[in-house]
């Protein structure tokens, strides 16, 4: 279950919505596994197969900035408070809270036990406002479940916070996406064309500073 929902946490920090719905989709897809998130997991990947507004997509866009932010500068060893506001750290953490699966909030790690994650399709606050022109029992329940899914990247990023060396996400200077590295000395993601880039670099490098031993 952890690794799932790492997938679904790199997802939603490597890609905004839209345009990749069907990413997002995949990622909730893995969810649905016997597990705290089964029945939201469902839920979720039913709205997602439907066309999004655009004003969903866009106030999607800057929580999802913010886990990344938080996440890059923890990622560097910088101070949280020099990538995000004290109010919408407390906001984060709200929302990270409501996705808590009961079996840990128990301390019992048992499959069997439904979570808290099934109710946070409604939630008491959120990150995306429905607006009064917006407030029919559709949207408000549509605005839900993309709240739902921003909770629940918020409640992994809590967890990164909390252990940032077990879990081991790094971001690539290549392709400047967020991957789960083997080993906590690694810098490049494991794509091809990334190690190309970074070799090619270094060659150029060692060339630069040694051009006897390396021109020829
Ligand atoms: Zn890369």
């Amino acid at each position: 279950m952890q690794t799932k929902l790492k997938i679904f946490f790199l997802t939603v920090v490597n890609y905004p919505l839209g345009g990749n719905a069907d990413k997002y989709a995949n990622a909730v897809d893995g969810l649905r596994t016997p597990g705290p998130y089964r029945v939201w997991a469902k839920t979720v990947c039913g709205v997602l197969g439907q066309p999004i507004e655009d004003w969903i997509l866009t106030a999607f866009e800057s929580p999802r900035e913010m886990l990344v932010s938080i996440l890059d500068s923890e990622i560097r060893g910088k101070h949280l408070s020099t990538s995000v506001s004290f109010e919408d750290f407390e906001k984060i953490k709200r929302a990270a809270n409501r996705c808590v699966p009961q079996q840990e909030q128990c301390g019992i790690e048992s499959g069997a036990k439904i979570g808290r994650v099934e109710q946070m399709l409604y939630p008491g606050s959120s990150f995306i406002n429905f607006g009064a022109s917006n407030d029919d029992l559709m949207t408000i329940s549509r605005c839900m479940v993309f709240n739902g899914i921003l909770g629940l990247a918020s409640y992994f990023l809590m967890k990164v916070l909390a252990d940032s060396q077990k879990l081991k996400i790094k971001r690539c200077p290549y392709c400047k996406l967020f991957f789960p590295a083997k080993d906590t000395k690694r810098k490049i993601c494991y794509k091809t064309t990334c190690n190309n880039a970074y070799h090619k670099e270094d060659m150029q490098s060692r060339r630069d500073k040694n051009p006897v031993q390396y021109c020829r």
